[in-house]
């Protein structure tokens, strides 16, 4: 309730993050969507058979990626690292494996 008042506001009391995932099982694996700051519904499109996946990104900068080691490999995959902070969640997809969930979210976004 609080965090609704603060979001009319538009001061939010801290940066930020994705208050949840959405996984819904596809073919090749899942999509992992979440309702982006921006007003986008982004997210990623996990292919389990997939060995060298990178990072789907938001036009507002964001960048996320699904899988293990999850934060490791979209910050290697980012120009600025330095840019970033990067949130990290652990999601249980339909398979029952838990993987984590990385997300590169622009620093300028907290201004
Ligand atoms: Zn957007
Ligand atoms: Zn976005």
């Amino acid at each position: 309730m609080l965090d609704t008042i603060r979001g009319w506001l538009g001061r939010p009391s801290e940066p930020w993050r994705p208050r949840s995932y959405r996984v819904t099982p596809t073919a090749a694996g899942a999509d992992v969507n979440y309702d982006c700051y921006c007003g986008c519904d982004a997210g990623f499109a996990l292919d389990r058979s997939a060995t060298d996946t990178q990072p789907e990104h938001c036009c507002c900068g964001n960048a996320i990626l699904v899988g293990s080691a999850a934060a490791a490999r979209v910050a290697a995959a980012l120009d600025d690292p330095a840019a970033f902070r990067i949130d990290v969640q652990e999601l249980r997809m339909p398979w029952g494996e838990a993987l984590e969930v990385a997300l590169a979210i622009p620093q300028a976004a907290d201004r």
